[in-house]
């Protein structure tokens, strides 16, 4: 079975103000349906790994034949990336955390606010393109990162909660240069119920018992 760009759960315009229509369009149907291509034509000479999600392809890197490891890397990278993104936000989103996500975020960086500065530096210093994350460690906890190009936290044995697409495709129609401006505006389609719900994915493997392990 072949990867599949999955349909936006949303029109192209349903989250504008915040991220135009245009944007969204290229993006989903341009960006993300390359990314599936490329990862399809990649492994059309390995039908052993065919059966294998993309998560599953880009958890152990090294497993993947030299040939097309840095395709997988990009192409499978991006396509479970940008699967999340779409998710992780909706129209009329936003506001402030509720739930478990609200109660991490609260004993790990003292309140949302000084979370939300603390993730929306990360992504400004991402040099080039990239991604910034809220990432879950095995010992429970969890922390932010940034990554470049399509490089998921999975690949480094971490848990990605979430992450915003800090590529210049992401948010240059709008905001033109201005990447603080686009971070500091996607908080308002953000969809704390999908996190909450990649959050308890995340604990239930990661039991506070098992920290330190
Ligand atoms: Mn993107």
């Amino acid at each position: 079975m072949a990867h599949e760009l999955p349909a936006l759960p949303y029109d192209y315009s349903a989250l504008e103000p915040t991220i135009d229509a245009q944007t969204m369009k290229l993006h989903h149907d341009m960006h993300h349906g390359a990314y599936v291509k490329n990862l399809n034509a990649a492994l059309e000479k390995y039908p052993n790994l065919q059966s294998k999600s993309a998560e599953e392809l880009i958890r152990d890197l090294n497993a993947i034949p030299e040939d097309i490891r840095a395709t997988v890397r990009n192409n499978g990278g991006g396509h479970v990336n940008h699967s999340m993104y779409w998710k992780i936000m909706k129209p009329k989103g936003g506001g402030d955390p509720s739930g478990a996500i609200a109660e991490v975020i609260k004993k790990t960086f003292g309140n949302f606010k000084d979370f939300q500065t603390k993730f929306n530096d990360a992504g400004v210093k991402q040099f080039g393109s990239g991604w910034v994350w809220l990432a879950g460690k095995a010992s429970g906890e969890v922390q932010i990162i940034s990554t470049p190009n399509q490089d998921n936290p999975i690949s480094q044995g971490l848990f990605p909660i979430f992450g915003n697409d800090v590529w210049e495709h992401a948010y240059y129609l709008k905001y033109n240069n201005r990447r603080p401006e686009y971070l500091a505006a996607w908080w308002n389609v953000v969809n704390w119920e999908e996190i909450n719900q990649r959050l308890k994915t995340f604990q239930s493997h990661h039991e506070p018992a098992l920290a330190g392990r």
